[in-house]
């Protein structure tokens, strides 16, 4: 129980890496409002939880996250509805891999709108509730190719390149207000794109990272949750790999 009486807001909640989030924080005492794309996801995600364990406390919703205004209402209404936000985890993300002479403006901006931008439009509400409680914890979710880059989809790099960029300086600027703000940097993870690859590919890329496999949303999870526990009090400001040294 890492996180008994925490509230939590996990964006991109409804699946893969984040919905293992939200489960890893209410199984470890937290209520978690999830944040995702559309209704009818949300829906089937609380009702997964509600099967799981009728006495977690949780909540679903779909502000447009590239929409400022949308996101700092939903930000609000979580404080009138829980009291409080003790975490933050910005976690949806889109991924691209389109090479750069067929690559277009809509389709860049589209991968910084939400990879980056809309962090932005979750932390600045959030923070100030954080501030005004006296402390909280932003977490985001970066990528290895934050550290090594990618050879085509150039958007995604770039936006995973800015979310550490973001997070190493709001980490510097809000600890004064006792919030902490750290990242975690996945590799290939077995989320549902992954899993429904053949088997060869899946073997092929095994083959490429040095632990010999894709992480599961559950490893990363854990990530998550030690650095929103008070187990990680200290650290600030840190971009966690979880990608079995594929970044090397
Ligand atoms: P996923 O596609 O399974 O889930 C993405 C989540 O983001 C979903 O809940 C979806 O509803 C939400 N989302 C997508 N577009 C959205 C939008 N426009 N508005 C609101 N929500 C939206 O992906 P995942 O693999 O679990 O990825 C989660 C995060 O992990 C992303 O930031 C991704 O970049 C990062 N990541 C994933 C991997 C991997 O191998 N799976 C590796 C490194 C980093």
């Amino acid at each position: 129980m890492l996180l008994e009486g925490k509230v939590a807001v996990v964006t991109g909640g409804t699946r893969g890496i984040g919905f293992e989030i939200v489960r890893k924080y209410l199984a470890n005492g937290a209520k978690v409002v999830l944040f995702g794309s559309r209704q009818e996801t949300v829906d089937k995600a609380l009702e997964k939880l509600s099967a799981e364990n009728p006495a977690w406390e949780f909540d679903g919703m779909c502000p447009k996250l590239t929409d400022a205004a949308e996101v700092e209402k939903a930000v609000l209404a979580v404080k009138e509805k829980f009291g409080r936000i003790d975490i933050l985890v910005n976690n949806a993300g889109i991924s691209q891999s389109t090479p750069l002479y067929n690559y277009t403006a809509e389709e860049f901006d589209k991968c910084i709108d939400l990879n980056v931008k809309a962090l932005f439009y979750t932390i600045l509400p959030a923070a100030k509730i954080m501030k005004e409680q006296g402390g909280g914890c932003i977490l985001n979710t970066s990528s290895m190719v934050s550290i090594s880059g990618q050879p085509a989809g150039v958007g995604y790099p770039t936006s995973k390149f800015a979310v550490n960029g973001m997070t190493i300086s709001l980490a510097r600027e809000l600890a004064k207000d006792n919030i902490r703000v750290n990242a975690v940097a996945p590799g290939v993870t077995r989320t549902d794109m992954v899993a429904a690859l053949p088997a060869d590919v899946v073997a092929r890329i095994s083959a490429q990272i040095p632990l010999g496999r894709p992480g599961e949303p559950e490893e990363v999870a854990n990530a998550f949750l030690y650095l929103a526990s008070d187990m990680a009090s200290y650290v600030t400001g840190e971009i966690l790999s979880v990608d079995g040294a594929s970044r090397a």
